[in-house]
């Protein structure tokens, strides 16, 4: 059924409107208002894959961040200083961070083993990286390192962390500015908006964003570790690995993680890519390598990780 704009009373309209539009709306207003300013003012580009992101923070104080983190855990954690494993570590990050340098800002790596049974690694913007041990034997080999460095220096090299900042602190704004336009409503009302408005942020932005970086960081470090002529074709072995630890059981829509099964139909997706780039960096051997093995340098260590079953607790970096 159609309706004319003479079936609606005018005088109605004007009656509505007065007592409609109040004072309350004006923080949103300059919210939206401040926001498209901020968000359009403070734009960067992932490298590699070209996606347009919000950081309000410079390189500068996003490296004094994470070194002020890394001082935190160091202070806290039980670092492991020798041994064949910490050798393949260093190894493995220095090969990644050599395949990483065009894109590097200049971060001053540094690889370090925690004697701790998280199944858990992070690499932080400045070039702390830590793996926990408790991720070793998901990691099994020098390539599943790889694919677990790849995807800790991708973080860090896209900025990630302070890009969730920016978002986070716009989260908040937001949810103030919400906060006064619900001034006048009651208590129980406003709590109830206000509890969805938060659970919408959460799950609508915040998770699904987050869930985006972790898949970006799969496939930048995916092609970083082809760069660096370890196996691409580890990296959807050890998500298999990792769904096999049981860390795979949360589900996805509430989890800062895509599920095991996204990043491997993912990883299977961007293998041809991957492939090309590892003979494109390391000859044509690259496609012939066998996918067990430390790929086409003999001379590379293998870890003396242990057994699977000795995994000890879910996880995930
Ligand atoms: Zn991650």
């Amino acid at each position: 059924m159609r309706y004319s704009s003479h079936q609606f009373p005018r005088r109605n309209w004007g009656r509505r409107r007065r007592s409609g539009f109040s004072l309350r709306w004006i923080p949103v207003l300059l919210f939206a208002g401040y926001f498209a300013f901020y968000y359009f003012g403070h734009q960067e580009t992932v490298p590699i894959t070209g996606r347009s992101q919000l950081v309000d923070i410079d390189r500068q104080q996003e490296m004094a961040l994470g070194l002020q983190s890394w001082a935190e855990i160091e202070r806290q954690s039980r670092l492991v200083r020798s041994g064949h494993n910490l050798d393949v570590l260093r190894d493995v990050g220095r090969r990644i961070a050599e395949a990483a340098a065009e894109e590097d800002p200049g971060f001053d790596w540094e690889f370090n083993l925690i004697d701790a049974d998280q199944i858990n690694a992070f690499a932080l913007p400045g070039g702390k990286v830590a793996f926990y041990t408790g991720i070793l034997p998901i990691a099994q080999n020098a390539d599943g390192v790889a694919a677990i460095m790849g995807h800790e220096i991708a973080h860090a090299i896209a900025r990630h962390g302070a890009e969730r900042m920016a978002y986070q602190k716009l989260v908040q704004f937001g949810s103030m500015a919400a906060s006064v336009a619900l001034g006048d409503m009651d208590f129980g009302t406003r709590r109830a908006v206000m509890g969805a408005m938060g659970a919408g942020g959460q799950y609508g932005i915040l998770l699904p964003f987050s869930r985006k970086h972790e898949s970006e960081a799969d496939y930048i470090g995916l092609i970083y570790m082809a760069r660096a002529c370890f196996d691409p074709r580890e990296a959807p072995k050890l998500w298999q690995r990792m769904q096999e630890a049981g860390s795979g059981n949360v589900a996805e829509f509430s989890s800062t993680h895509p599920s095991p099964e996204t990043r491997i139909r993912n990883f299977e997706q961007w293998m041809p890519e991957a492939l090309k780039v590892r003979e494109q960096y390391c000859g044509a051997s690259g496609n012939e390598a066998p996918s067990t093995a430390n790929t086409n340098r003999p001379d590379a260590p293998v870890p003396d990780l242990p057994a699977q079953e000795e995994v000890s607790g879910p996880g995930y970096f």
